[in-house]
């Protein structure tokens, strides 16, 4: 990824994505378009798929993930707003914690923001310890350094990669 030129009052982003109910690769291809085509957000990049079984309760179909890379001049919470409405046109549900779900939508990093409000945390807090968010966002950003945790390449030689399966 080519880290781009920031328009004052904008920060890169990065977004996860997943999904693993009604035909999740369309969804994800989806919310990409809805996510590029908010005002104030430039899409930069976007991670290959990944196919990755479930979070707790494992009665349900494995997820398809990715992570994309945008700019925003956005705040944050807007940013959330705008992207819990794309999850609800994408006909989300919200059953229990880690359910299935059509699409999940997480802000994974604002720049160099460290955030915690009871809506939003920054890094998002599951960051560090789930291989299909770090692996993506290792593909699209190599040399990244995660706010209050470190560099990427070493938080991901921490990580369990094995059940993670990168789609062609
Ligand atoms: P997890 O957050 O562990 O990945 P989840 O994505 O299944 O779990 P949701 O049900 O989608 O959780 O979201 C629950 C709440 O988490 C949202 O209503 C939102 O306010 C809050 N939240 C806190 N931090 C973030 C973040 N960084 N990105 C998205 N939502 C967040
Ligand atoms: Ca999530
Ligand atoms: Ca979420």
């Amino acid at each position: 990824m080519v880290t781009p030129n920031l328009k004052p009052g904008h920060e890169l982003v990065f977004i996860g994505l997943g999904s693993n109910l009604d035909r999740p690769v369309e969804q994800l291809k989806s919310a990409r378009l809805a996510i590029s085509v908010l005002p104030l957000v430039e899409e930069v990049s976007f991670s290959s798929l990944y196919l990755n079984p479930p979070m707790g309760p494992q009665d349900q179909p494995d997820y398809v993930n990715a992570v994309m890379a945008v700019t925003t001049g956005l705040p944050p919470l807007t940013l959330l707003a705008s992207l819990q409405t794309i999850e609800s046109e994408h006909g989300r549900v919200r059953t229990c914690r880690w359910g299935a779900r059509t699409l999940d939508l997480d802000i994974l990093l604002y720049g160099p923001l460290e955030m915690s409000v009871p809506e939003l945390t920054i890094p998002h807090p599951g960051l560090t310890e789930r291989a299909f968010v770090l692996c993506p966002l290792y593909e699209i950003a190599p040399e990244l350094i995660i706010p209050g945790k470190g560099k990427i390449a070493d938080i991901l030689a921490q990580c369990p990669t094995d059940q993670l399966k990168k789609l062609t």
